[in-house]
């Protein structure tokens, strides 16, 4: 069954095009991968080709110089066709930070191969393991030495690193103790992998529980050039706010895609499924669960697109960014409850792949922000209460 959704029909020859692509990605495809911990490269490379994960490079430079809008409905078909955004996500909001705040030399000198798929740029580094979501905190240091920055430090959590070129990395280039607001002070870069590793960059990787290539990475004298540096030194943390927003906002809308597959399967199996002679769905024990979390996807989803609206227009976001990821990870986990209830013990076998999307889609209530550190957010920006923290 395909649910109807609340979404605009601009996008239906995009959705089209998109749900053409991944349905050539049969679900056993999806779920050996998850299975064996691998990655989909013939699914990346599949969307690399048709230039879908380059929607955002402006024309220019090779790309589609499509919105965040386009690139949030990528994700969503992606996850929505039972596949997993996760994998390929970074290149959409990291390349919001290179587009918006990189020079004319740096999107001349990286843009154009990242629109030909020669280059990835997947990766973001910003968690640090001591300092977690209290960013301004963050160890990593680059300490300015002639044409070159010199980076030591460690961060964790750091994804898709063996399948990019390309790696944003947020430091502190001026000491929390030196800087008139907490926020100042850090700067951003971009990191050429090929550069890096072994040479003052080490990785290590963590397993978990949804199959997430992510790593711990140390620095020890990293040498990078100073013209690799993005903006002014100082103000990366306002740079990165508009990364994390869209990545919020992507994010919102892989969790709509889950939240939508989640129903679909849900309601194809209540209405086949036969117990006590009538189908299972005919109890509104089980329907009435399944309606309410389609009615909290469908606001999430409007709220999704207001998001999306806001930051293709250059307007503040932050709060509908961090609203419709609160909204839509709620939705998507109330949705994948329900769904996996409703398929009773059938739901934990791996072939129907509810308990892989079930656990793909409960990282987002703690990754990319936790749901209580967007309340803090919303608390403070938006109803103007004390700062918690
Ligand atoms: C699979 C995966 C992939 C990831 N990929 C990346 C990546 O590519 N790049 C990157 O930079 N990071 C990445 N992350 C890190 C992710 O962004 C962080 O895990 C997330 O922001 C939460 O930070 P933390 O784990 O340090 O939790 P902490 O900050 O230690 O918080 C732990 C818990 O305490 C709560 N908490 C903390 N402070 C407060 C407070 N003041 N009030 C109320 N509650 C509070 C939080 O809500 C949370 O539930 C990834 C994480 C995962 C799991």
């Amino acid at each position: 069954m395909t649910l109807p959704t609340s979404a605009s029909p601009n996008h239906d020859d995009l959705r089209s095009a998109l749900r053409a692509l991944c349905a050539g990605f049969a679900p056993e495809y999806h779920r050996k991968h998850a299975q064996d911990g691998t990655y989909p490269s013939e699914f990346i490379d599949a969307l690399t080709r048709d230039g879908w994960l380059a929607a955002m490079i402006p024309e220019s430079y090779g790309g589609a110089g499509l919105g965040l809008t386009e690139a949030s409905v990528i994700m969503e078909e992606i996850n929505r066709g039972g596949g997993n955004a996760g994998h390929c996500h970074g290149q959409m909001y990291n390349m919001g930070t290179l587009l918006r705040h990189g020079s004319d030399a740096q999107k001349a000198r990286y843009l154009p191969d990242i629109a030909s798929g020669k280059l990835r740029l997947q990766s973001m580094a910003v968690t640090e393991p001591t300092t977690g979501t209290d960013t301004t905190k963050i160890k990593t240091t680059a300490r300015r030495d002639g044409d070159r920055y010199v980076i030591n430090g460690q961060k964790v959590w750091i994804s898709r690193l063996e399948h990019s070129d390309l790696m944003i990395l947020l430091a502190r280039t001026t000491p929390l103790a030196e800087v008139k607001k907490k926020s100042h002070g850090m700067s951003i870069f971009i990191v050429e992998l090929s550069k890096a590793l072994g040479q003052g960059m080490d990785i290590l990787p963590i397993r978990n529980m949804v199959g997430h290539e992510t790593h711990e990475v140390f620095f020890d004298n990293l040498e990078i050039p100073a013209e690799n540096l993005i903006g002014e030194e100082g103000m990366g943390f306002r740079y990165i706010l508009d990364g994390l927003n869209a990545e919020r906002t992507l994010i919102a809308a892989e969790c709509i895609g889950d939240g939508y597959w989640f129903l679909e399967h849900a309601a194809d199996y209540a209405n086949e499924r036969v117990v006590f002679d009538r189908p299972i769905g005919q109890n509104q024990g089980v329907s009435f669960p399944l309606a309410r979390a389609y009615v909290n996807v469908e606001a999430a989803n409007l709220m999704r697109f207001e998001a999306c609206r806001r930051f293709d227009a250059q307007e503040d976001c932050g709060a509908q960014a961090n609203m419709a990821k609160l909204l839509s990870a709620d939705a998507s986990w109330e949705a994948a409850n329900a769904c996996l209830q409703t398929h009773g013990g059938f739901g934990f076998a791996e072939e129907y792949d509810i308990e892989r999307k079930f656990r793909e889609t409960r990282l987002y209530q703690v990754a990319p922000i936790s749901t209580n550190l967007i309340l803090s957010y919303v608390a403070e920006h938006v109803l103007g209460l004390p700062r918690s923290f």
